[in-house]
């Protein structure tokens, strides 16, 4: 999946050392644990976070995900473009790189 995006997407990751992305360690009753890495001197950090469950999702379901949360840190959680929504920018950016927002597959996503 990461080889279909842009390259100017891959080289902002590569070249950022605050841009991460972590398995969402979540055990029912005993809360989470996220390795995320310290704050950059700006106070930000750009750790995409990816829960385990999208293991037993639709491929197409589970590639928007991670394609969703990729725009938003390509974007900086930001707007793009008209859409100054951010996660409409994260769908429509996210669309252009070949997945486009799929019906949820739970409710409490
Ligand atoms: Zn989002």
């Amino acid at each position: 999946m990461l080889s279909q995006l842009p390259q100017e997407v891959l080289n902002d990751f590569h070249e950022d050392s605050n841009f991460r992305v972590s398995l969402d360690d979540c055990e029912p009753g005993q809360g989470r644990k996220v390795l995320m890495p310290d704050l950059s001197p700006q106070g930000t950090s750009r750790c995409v976070v990816l829960k385990p469950r999208l293991e037993q999702c639709s491929d197409a379901f589970a590639c928007y995900i991670v394609a969703h949360e990729f725009a938003h840190a390509y974007l900086r959680n930001g707007g793009w473009g008209e859409f100054t929504c951010r996660e409409a920018a994260a769908d429509a950016l996210a669309e252009t790189w070949g997945w486009p927002k799929q019906p949820y597959e739970w409710l409490d996503w």
